[in-house]
């Protein structure tokens, strides 16, 4: 694209705005005009505020570009991808959506209003259709679009072919989640090495709510989830990137693991979000080895944005299981989010 959109980065520091920062590098549609963060790092240069801790190092444009305020003023742009904590969001991302911006957010805080999608091209672009009527309700002239809770991405895609072919009724999950899911500096290495925390805080309230809502659809004003439960236990464990999730499935039918495979294995997404630059082509990728997916070996399937399924048998309880992964900072933050913002893009809601 010859002129690319301005667009800022919000909270660009941590271990999300990273990777937003290294996703958006020579993006085709985005430019990134403004880096904002908290007033701990406020003017400074990017490149002396930010503990850069991802691979391949920091693009050279970012290191000289100065941290803005977190305030609409800094950064009048058509779009804004949010990496701000949920508290700081809460009133930050109204106000950039009240100046007309388009708020990319991966922050928790307005997930689940109802006139608030969480977006995922792969499953549901059609809810996009839900800003119309969240500008109208809130008087906004740009709008927020979140992405979901990092363990609730992989999950809910690879049940989406699940759900289209046979109906979902019941789902029980655990997670194993990486360390860089709780930011930087985030879980103290003296607590996780070695170890596994059975708790994080919010985190199986998301996960039994969100993919529920992904999968739901627009009735009216509102955005309803889809009917099935979900009961899950979440856990950290002392890998740096990528949430596993252990699944077992009740659906409608009866269904062989043959079946399922099926079709996970010919899921497309919909049209209209395929071909966009972020799009994972295959949208999920089935393993057929005993011992697959890992997070060291699978993360960074389809750059990061695709959703690896194994072991796929029966469960003796549900009838399916089997086990996801999907890379928490990529699919499940940032790259969801700027995938969002292609979709959006396209579907004519980004001026140019
Ligand atoms: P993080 O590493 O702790 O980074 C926090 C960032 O927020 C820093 O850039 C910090 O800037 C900035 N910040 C803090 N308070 C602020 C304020 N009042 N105003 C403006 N900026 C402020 O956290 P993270 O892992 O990147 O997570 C960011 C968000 O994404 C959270 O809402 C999180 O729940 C969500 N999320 C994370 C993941 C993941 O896998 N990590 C996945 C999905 C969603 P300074 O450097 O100036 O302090």
């Amino acid at each position: 694209m010859k002129d690319r959109i301005p667009v800022a980065i919000l909270a660009a520091t941590g271990s999300v705005g990273q990777r937003f920062i290294q996703l958006l590098d020579e993006h085709p549609y985005f430019r990134v005009t403004a880096l904002t963060a908290s007033d701990r790092t406020v003017g400074q240069k990017y490149g002396d505020a930010c503990h850069w801790i991802l691979p391949g190092g920091m693009p050279g444009w970012a290191r000289e570009m100065e941290i803005l305020p977190t305030i609409p003023q800094s950064a009048t742009v058509p779009a804004a991808f949010s990496a701000l904590p949920a508290e700081a969001a809460l009133e930050i991302e109204p106000a950039f959506a009240r100046a007309g911006t388009m708020v990319f957010s991966n922050a928790s805080t307005y997930r689940m209003e109802k006139d608030v999608p969480i977006l995922f091209p792969e499953v549901n672009p059609e809810q996009a259709a839900i800003l119309p009527i969240q500008r109208r309700l809130r008087g906004w002239s740009g709008g927020i679009i979140t992405n979901s809770n990092c363990t609730s991405t992989g999950l809910t895609v690879a049940l989406k072919p699940l759900q289209d072919a046979f109906g979902l009724k019941r789902v029980f999950a655990v997670s194993m989640q990486a360390v860089s899911g709780a930011g930087y500096p985030g879980v103290p290495s003296l607590d996780i090495i070695d170890n596994v925390i059975p708790f994080i805080k919010g985190e199986e309230e998301k996960v039994e709510q969100e993919p529920r809502k992904m999968l739901g659809k627009i009735l009216g004003d509102e955005i309803v989830p889809a009917e099935f439960l979900i009961s899950a236990h979440t856990n950290r464990v002392a890998v740096t990137d990528g949430h596993m999730v252990c699944l077992s499935v009740e659906l409608e039918k009866n269904v062989t693991p043959t079946e399922a495979i099926q079709a996970m294995q010919d899921y497309c997404s919909p049209e209209v979000s395929r071909g966009l630059p972020s799009a994972p082509d295959p949208v999920i990728i089935v393993r057929d080895e005993p011992n697959r997916p890992q997070p060291r070996l699978d993360r960074m399937a389809g750059n990061g944005m695709a959703t690896v399924v194994g072991r796929i048998r029966p469960d003796s309880i549900f009838g399916l299981k089997f086990v996801v992964l999907s890379h928490n900072t990529i699919r499940g933050a940032a790259g969801g989010s700027i995938y969002n913002a292609e979709l959006m893009f396209t579907l004519g809601y980004i001026p140019k």
